[in-house]
């Protein structure tokens, strides 16, 4: 299906695509790159979804059932430390997640299927941008582009580190977790140092929210009620030392498996949070950010993975619980019957968002038939 010439252009392809990364909504000169590489090596119909994405469409001549497939194509704010000649031209920013392999493997998997059309139905290959910060998919699915499509299944990868080589890594219902981040905001007044009770100082308040957080969290992944509330920034007051702090914030990232737990505790949480701030007559600003949804991987189309898995001969490991990263894919497991898996990319492979991370080359053939040989189950 794969011969070493297209695998070769792929790698360099792959390589471009490291060398010049773009972050979260600004993956302009990499959706044109996807666009070029398409109009000239397949037979899609290709267009510009969700701002920087690209939805590629191939149809047959008979009706059938509508096969997305989604691969991301951004990249992360940050400092790539390695040396290899490919490496970002661009300082600070860096592909750490493998979102150019994945863009490489839906590259490699539309030459595929130009190859080998699918005999009935529709296949749709989504380039998905802004997938770090959480806003791309539902930039996708507010694109009129988008929204005239009946989807029946979605499918999507993640390469993962830690795992063997081409180990494929699913799970029945939630993948990945919710993960959703908070803002507080808190007015109060200075006051002089030495008169601190003239103003509304917000250090007590935040200590104890900090408190509640360390209380709430229950960090046990095998507990269904698992569930994590992670302070991730703070800042009080300033280095000025005649003065009493009249203003702070305090941010945590918050994690559940559970979606009904979730939304239980984002109450509990904003509940408590004004509560404290009125004791201390402190007037709070409250605001969630980054929301990603639990991917929830129906039987069904995890059922499709174990098959593929077979037919590609790649060991296949069935996770006890999910992972604990947010995956805005998510938002199309919620809507529509589909599943989500990993790769391994090797024991010895940095992890995800590390400076040294780089992912591996080998995966890409695992990826397109694995994709493939899912589609065929349907199509
Ligand atoms: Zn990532
Ligand atoms: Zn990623």
């Amino acid at each position: 299906m794969l011969n070493k010439t297209l695998l070769e252009k792929l790698t360099s392809i792959r390589k471009v695509l490291h060398a010049n990364p773009e972050i979260s909504e600004q993956e302009f000169e990499t959706q044109q790159r996807i666009i070029d590489f398409m109009e000239a090596e397949s037979n899609a119909i290709v267009k510009k979804v969700g701002k920087t994405g690209v939805l590629a469409t191939f149809n047959s001549t008979q009706t059938g059932p509508t096969v997305m497939i989604r691969g991301d194509i951004d990249a992360l704010p940050i400092l790539e430390v390695n040396t290899f000649e490919y490496k970002s031209k661009y300082e600070g920013v860096s592909h750490k997640c493998g979102h150019d392999g994945h863009t490489t493997i839906l590259l490699g998997l539309s030459k595929v299927l130009t190859e080998k059309p699918i005999s009935k139905g529709k296949v749709l290959l989504l380039f998905q941008p802004a997938e770090e910060n959480g806003m791309g998919a539902e930039a996708v699915l507010k694109d009129n582009e988008f929204i005239k499509e009946e989807i029946d299944y979605v499918f999507a990868l993640h390469n993962l580190p830690g795992y063997e080589t081409h180990e494929i890594v699913t799970k029945e219902n939630e993948f990945t977790g919710n993960v959703k981040s908070i803002i507080l905001k808190i007015t109060g007044k200075t006051a002089h140092a030495a008169e601190p009770e003239q103003g509304n100082n917000p250090s007590m308040a935040i200590a104890k929210i900090f408190e509640y957080a360390d209380k709430i969290t229950l960090n046990n992944p095998e507990e269904p009620n698992f569930f994590l509330m992670t302070p991730v920034y703070a800042t009080l007051g300033d280095m000025a030392y005649g003065i009493s702090a009249g203003y702070g914030e305090a941010h945590f990232t918050i994690r559940s498996w559970d979606t009904d737990l979730m939304d239980q505790r984002s109450e509990e949480i904003i509940a408590f949070m004004e509560q404290i701030c009125k004791r201390y007559k402190l007037t709070p600003d409250i605001s969630w950010t980054q929301v990603f949804q639990a991917n929830i991987n129906h039987p069904e189309a995890v059922e499709y993975i174990r098959n593929a898995s077979r037919k590609c001969k790649l060991k296949l490991t069935e996770r006890a619980y999910p992972f604990r990263w947010g995956e805005d894919f998510g938002v199309f497991t919620q809507r529509y019957k589909g599943a989500m898996f990993g790769v391994g990319a090797g024991k010895t492979t940095p992890a995800l968002h590390n400076p040294d991370y780089d992912y591996p080359d080998e995966i890409t053939e695992s990826g397109i038939k694995m994709f493939y040989h899912i589609i065929k189950q349907i199509l």
